[in-house]
């Protein structure tokens, strides 16, 4: 996939001034401000694009990576109520919901024990009834059928109500979780920082502070984590910006995280659903601001189940390095919110050939980007007549 280089945007007269220093501190590695993000906002996509995909190609070559996991949710018995949420259900309607027994859980591991996945993802509602020690002993069987297993388990939201309820720091928390086998945190739950709009699209749940002293807490533990935020609704640019600032800071503190996931808000049965979804040249902008703006985190991940396999693909042109894995049809998030893709799942045949069908490289992965399989050179049945 072709983009203009930034050499022909700095030789243009006309580029505006503002966007030319933003250009001249790419090509140096030097920082961009906050009011320099937010001035991106205004910035074509072409010429985002550029930026965004030299950072891409600085940090990775042509390297693409994905990796191979699974998807648990355990519930979707919620004790908050967002407002973009059409996954939950509060206690009230359990009956509308699920609540997996434990046996199902590990069930559902037995069923891949034999297979080359290297990551269990568990994530679900807050459930009032499943607590902390529930949880431990529910990853300690897990990874009594995996010992191999990566385990990136529960949200800094999940993890905040855990520890309220056992009456336990964050630390000692993470602690015993980590103790009886979680490896890392995802992203999720970190929504928008900004308090105004946090407090009008969920009030309820951990706040921005409590979510990065979780994040901060586990990284000094030694378990890596990721960072989203979800964008397209009802903030701004300066929010946008405010939010990645954030998470900038700790980087620079701690190191721990891996990955920046900007997520989508789809509006399908929520309580947003009067707001209307952006475009797929805001998605392509969102990608290419978040890569320029956050420099020291070293991948930028597009989720395909919630923007779809072309979008995704797309975007690897944005600044865009990791798509990442092929999921089993268990999780249920996106899809229950309007999500493009409503069975996500995608074979790593499917995987490499969609990586390789935009000229990058695909790099099968771990969950700490260790390389699992290099398949540069391995071509599938039809991939050359394909590969256009
Ligand atoms: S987004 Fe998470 S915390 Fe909020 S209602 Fe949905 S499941 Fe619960």
């Amino acid at each position: 996939m072709r983009t203009t280089h930034i050499s022909s945007f700095l030789s243009d007269k006309n580029l505006n001034s503002d966007f030319r220093n933003i250009a001249q501190k790419v090509i140096k590695k030097e920082r961009i401000t906050f009011n320099e993000g937010i001035r991106l906002f205004d910035a074509d996509l072409s010429f985002l694009g550029s930026l965004a995909n030299h950072i891409r190609q600085e940090w990775h070559g042509d390297k693409t990576y994905f990796n191979r996991n699974i998807h648990i949710e355990p519930t979707n018995i919620c004790v908050y109520d967002c407002k973009f949420c059409a996954y939950s259900r509060l206690l009230k309607h359990k009956q509308e919901g699920w609540e997996a027994s434990e046996e199902d859980i590990l069930n559902q591991v037995r069923k891949y024990k034999e297979q080359p996945i290297t990551e269990i993802h568990i994530v679900g509602g807050v459930h009032p009834k499943m607590g902390l020690n529930y949880f431990a002993n529910l990853i300690k069987k897990v990874k009594e059928i995996r010992p191999d297993i990566h385990v990136k388990a529960f949200t800094a939201v999940e993890l905040d109500y855990m520890c309220r309820k056992a009456k336990v720091s964050y630390k000692d928390g993470l602690s015993i979780l980590k103790k009886h086998g979680q490896d890392s945190l995802p992203g999720g739950g970190a929504e928008i920082f900004d308090e105004k709009i946090r407090g009008e699209i969920c009030n309820d749940k951990c706040t921005s502070s409590q979510w990065l002293e979780i994040h901060e807490t586990a990284h000094n533990l030694g378990m890596p984590s990721n960072a989203t935020m979800l964008y397209g609704h009802i903030e701004e640019p300066r929010h946008l910006i405010d939010h990645m600032e954030r998470l900038r800071k700790l980087q620079d503190k701690t190191g721990g995280f891996n990955t920046f996931i900007p997520l989508k808000f789809r509006n399908g049965n929520n309580q947003m659903s009067n707001i209307e979804e952006v475009s797929i040249i805001a998605d392509l902008k969102m990608y290419s601001i978040s890569r320029i703006y956050m420099d020291n985190f070293p991948h930028l991940k597009a989720y395909w189940p919630m923007i779809g396999r072309d979008t995704a693909q797309l975007s690897l042109g944005f600044g865009v390095n990791d798509i990442d894995g092929t999921i089993d049809d268990t999780t249920k998030i996106y899809s229950m919110a309007g999500a493009e893709e409503q069975t996500p799942e995608l074979t790593t045949e499917q995987l490499v050939k969609l990586i390789k069908a935009v000229g990058r490289h695909p790099i099968e992965r771990d969950t700490l980007y260790n390389v699992v399989k290099d398949y540069k050179d391995i071509i599938f049945e039809n991939e050359k007549e394909r590969s256009y």
